[in-house]
């Protein structure tokens, strides 16, 4: 499959990743307590979090973009799956385990949204923030309802 490289290229892009993690990471290491893992972290931006998911990107750069589009869809289709089986299965009662489970496929979710934002070379930050700006927006106009991108 060929793949159009978006502008700024994923290895560009991965490289200025792969900088920006390490200093980062440096930082961490000053605290006095030793760095943080993600174990004892108590919040984590989207920032951040894109960095750090992206040292576990292991697709081939050919592939940047279309691969973690195509995930996206899969995790995305992983979640409504969980959902109708909730409905089939447990007459619409989300026990704590499948809320659980819920929980993880919106992890696999955001990994391929971190990823594809990277190969688009985006922030995730400036994306969460972004559309957050567009909802406020949108509520002090009175369209949240309705539809259309540009409303
Ligand atoms: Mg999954």
């Amino acid at each position: 499959m060929t793949v159009i490289e978006p502008e700024g290229s994923w290895n560009e892009m991965d490289n200025k990743d792969k900088e920006s993690f390490r200093g980062y990471m440096k930082r961490l290491a000053k605290d006095s307590d030793g760095p943080e893992t993600h174990a004892t972290r108590k919040k984590t931006t989207m920032s951040e979090y894109q960095l750090e998911s992206r040292t576990h990107a292991i697709y081939h750069v050919e592939d940047s973009v279309i691969y973690p589009a195509l995930g996206l869809a899969g995790e995305a289709g992983e979640v409504a799956g969980k959902v109708s089986k909730i409905m089939r299965d447990s007459d619409g009662s989300l026990t704590e385990e499948l809320r659980e489970d819920l929980g993880k496929e919106l992890g696999d979710v955001l990994w391929f949204v971190a990823q594809l934002a990277s190969d688009l070379s985006l922030n995730l930050g400036e994306i969460a923030r972004g559309n957050l700006r567009k909802l406020d927006d949108r509520s002090e106009r009175g369209v949240l309802g309705g539809s259309g991108d540009d409303r």
